[in-house]
This record gives structure tokens, sequence and C-alpha cells, in this order.
């Protein structure tokens, strides 16, 4: 059992958001809401647990994720179920389990936490959030170019610079060919492999490009590329994909190594890629997976989708941008104002933001009043509740207000006062 100091921390790799983090949160979320709406996508919200053969199955045995990362555990009835590690084979398991598969395209859009027990770094975390979409039923070219754009179209509403890359790990038979190619170049190595690439040669040679062993980066970057293992129409189809992003003017760049680590893809891959500091990190990560219905039991059903990484896009979000609506504070003189105060402060928060500190004489709730950021404080004294009217006092400078100036206003014209000093 943990002490009593270990209970007020939080687990590793896991945080609490809030304050200012928080508002940028909100605004990322509620951002990429829009954008996802805009688009034609409508809600849906997954457990956050699933039974860990579901990830098994769609992200493959031999995944990182699905090998050592998934926090996974038997439920009291002793069924194996997981934290979902990501969105896409819930929202798959989804349009199975709610009988959809025959009312396509389903464009869904999901957002909340997913958990990888990796090791914590900057932008790395146990539980991090993502906001995903998938198109589930579109398999022409144009979604993949319809899904990037939308990816750009959030990091550009919300002022985020990126760069786009893009790959194909074409077809079935393109990639058939490109393992036995791999198996053959991997095998003169085998010796200097690590233990989990050999074992890869004989289950899946593709997630050797993946792994993250100094030793095996040094074999990988002399590796045979995907592009030259694309069938005649894997390669129209990436085709399209490019010409597409380029008659939107979208600006991408060809990484021939970008397979992604789950076994799930498709013809399509792409990442956006930003700098934070001095780490250049993936804040969206996407790609087509024609073939993840089928193998969670459902009928041939093309899709596509992506997965923003909302606490990578908050490291990269300016937040001096952050418009913050206008905080007003009540403030009642001595107790014989006290349910007068109340009564106002109800009153405006029908459209404004109000706050009425309780504790405390009149400095110290003032004191509290300029910490929480609020513009000015509505004093009420006896004075004015004889007179139905309040001081207000500015915090801050307000709309040719300085900072410090009291006006009286009648409590009648407060509303209209209101609504113009707090128009922003
Ligand atoms: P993936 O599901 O691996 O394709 O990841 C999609 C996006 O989620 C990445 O581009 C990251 O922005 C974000 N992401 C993935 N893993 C983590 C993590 N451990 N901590 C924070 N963000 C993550």
């Amino acid at each position: 059992m943990n002490s009593a100091n270990d209970d007020a921390r939080p687990v590793r790799g896991m945080r609490d958001i809030m304050g200012q983090d928080s508002s940028v949160f909100n605004t990322v979320v509620d951002t990429l809401k829009q954008v996802a709406q805009s688009h034609g996508y409508s809600h849906i919200e997954t457990p956050i647990l699933e039974f860990s053969s579901l990830f098994a199955r769609s992200l493959g045995e031999d995944t990182d994720v699905v090998g050592k990362e998934m926090f996974s555990f038997a439920d009291r009835a002793g069924q194996q179920v997981s934290l979902r590690p990501e969105g896409t084979a819930s929202a798959v398991r989804a349009l199975i389990s709610n009988g959809l598969t025959q009312k396509l395209p389903q464009k869904l859009y999901y957002f909340g936490p997913m958990f990888r027990y990796d090791r914590p770094q900057k932008g790395r975390y146990r539980q991090f959030f993502q906001f995903g979409i998938e198109n589930l039923g579109e398999g022409s070219p144009l979604s993949d170019v319809d899904v990037i754009f939308l990816a750009n179209d959030g990091l550009t509403r919300l002022g985020i610079k990126s760069k786009l890359f893009i790959n194909s790990i074409g077809d079935q038979p393109s990639r058939t060919a490109y393992k036995a190619r791999l198996v053959e170049y991997f095998s003169k190595y085998e010796t200097d492999l690590s233990e989990d690439s050999r074992r890869r040669l004989t289950t899946n040679p593709l997630r050797i490009l993946d792994s993250k062993e100094a030793g095996d980066l040094k074999i990988v970057e002399g590796a045979p590329s995907i592009s030259d293992f694309l069938t005649n129409d894997a390669a129209a189809f990436f085709d399209s994909v490019q010409n597409g992003l380029s008659a939107l003017s979208i600006d991408f760049s060809l990484d021939r190594t970008l397979v992604r680590g789950l076994d799930y893809y498709d013809h399509t891959t792409f990442e956006f890629k930003t700098d934070i500091d001095d780490l250049s990190l993936a804040i969206v990560g996407g790609g087509r997976y024609n073939g993840l219905v089928e193998q969670i039991g459902g009928p041939h059903i093309p899709a596509i989708g992506l997965a923003f990484g909302i606490d990578r896009m908050m490291l990269a979000y300016d937040a001096s941008k952050l418009v913050t609506p206008p905080l007003i504070a009540v403030l009642f003189v001595t107790k014989n104002e006290e349910l007068y105060a109340l009564e106002l402060a109800q009153q405006l928060r029908k459209n404004f933001n109000v706050i009425l500190p309780t504790d405390g004489n009149l400095a110290k709730r003032m004191k509290q009043s300029n910490s929480a950021g609020a513009c000015c404080a509505l004093i009420l004294g006896e004075k004015e509740v004889a007179e139905r009217s309040v001081t207000c006092k500015f915090l801050k400078e307000v709309q040719g207000y300085a900072n410090g100036a009291e006006n009286l206003v009648s409590r009648d014209a407060l509303e209209a006062f209101f609504a113009q000093i707090c128009q922003s």
C-alpha cells in the first residue's frame, strides 16, 4: 500500500490540467469540434475500457503499443480488459456493435484520454488526450485529401505551424512483396538485431522499421523502401492523393520511412510535425485502414482517420492569444448587504461571469477579486443599497476606464453599462 505522501502524488506520466492550461485545452478541443462538425463529422463517445483482444487484433500483437504499453488487467469477472491506447479500434468496434455497417459512410469524431505505458518526457504522457476523426466507408483518394485537409484546417485555425509528411505503405500485395524483401535484407544482419527485431523477422518484419533500439536504427537506415514495391494500383492511388493536396496548395514532404507504429494501416499514412523547443514532435497522425473493419469481424469497408495529440497542441499553442471573457466581482461592505449582493450577482449571471467572494473582510475579498482576474468590483454598502446603485471600481484598464477608477451606476442602468464595458 502507498504511504500517505504517495497518495498526494499523481501516477507517473499523468497530470492535472488547470488554470491557463485548462483554457488552452478547452480552446483546442472546442476549435477541433467546430472543424470536425464543419466537415460533416458527428460525435461518438466510446468506453475507455475495451476487451484487450480488440486492441491486440487490430493494432497488432507485435506493435510496441500492444506488446509493451497497454494498461491491461483482469476485471472482477476475470475478463482481460485494457484502458484504450487509441480510438480507431473502438470506433470500428462501435460501427459493428451498433449495426451501422450498411449505413455508410459513418463520419465520426471523438475526444478523450488514451493510455500508454511509455517512458514519460516532454510531450509524452501515460495518460494523454486525442481528438480523432474516422471516415468509415469512403475509399476514394479524394477522401484522403479531405481528411488531411481537415487536419490542416484545425492546425491553421489554432495558429499552430507544422509540416506535413506523407507516405504510402501500399495495398496488401505491395506489402507482401515488400515484407519478403525486408526479410531477405534483415536476415543478413540477424545476429546484430535486437531480440525484439529478431522475433519480428518471422512474425512481422514491417515492425522492425519502428524499432527505437540504437543498433537496429543503423540497420534500418539501409533497408529497402516501400516505394519500390507499390503495385500499379497503389502507386496510382498515392499519385491522386498527392495531386489533390497540391491542388489545395497544401505543402507536404514525402517520408518513405513513415510506416507508423500500428498494423492496421493501408495505402496513405501521414503525420503533421511541429517544433517545440528543440524537439520535433508529431502532433497529428493518421492514415487509411481498409482492412480493419473486416479484421474485427465486419464486412470489407474502406476507411481513413486521424488523431490530433491535444497535449502536444497545447504546448504548440500561443497562450497569449486566449480570449478570456470578462469577470465581475460583487463585494458587500458589511453583513447587512450580503443578501442584496447575492441577489445582484444572480441577476448579472444571466449575461455575465460573476464571482461573489464570501470570506474575510472587504480588503481581503478585493484582493481575491484581483487575483481571480476580475475586471471590476461592484461594491455594495449602506449608501448604495439605499440609493439602489452600485459603486463600480475598475481593477484593470477597461474600455477607456483607468485601473482604479470608480463610477456610481444605478442598478437599473447596470446591465447596459456592462454590456458596453464587457464587449471584447
Ligand atoms: P498515434 O495514435 O500513435 O498515431 O498518435 C497520434 C497523435 O497522438 C500523435 O501524433 C501525438 O500527437 C499523440 N500522442 C501519441 N502518444 C502520445 C503520448 N504518449 N503522449 C502525448 N501525446 C501522444
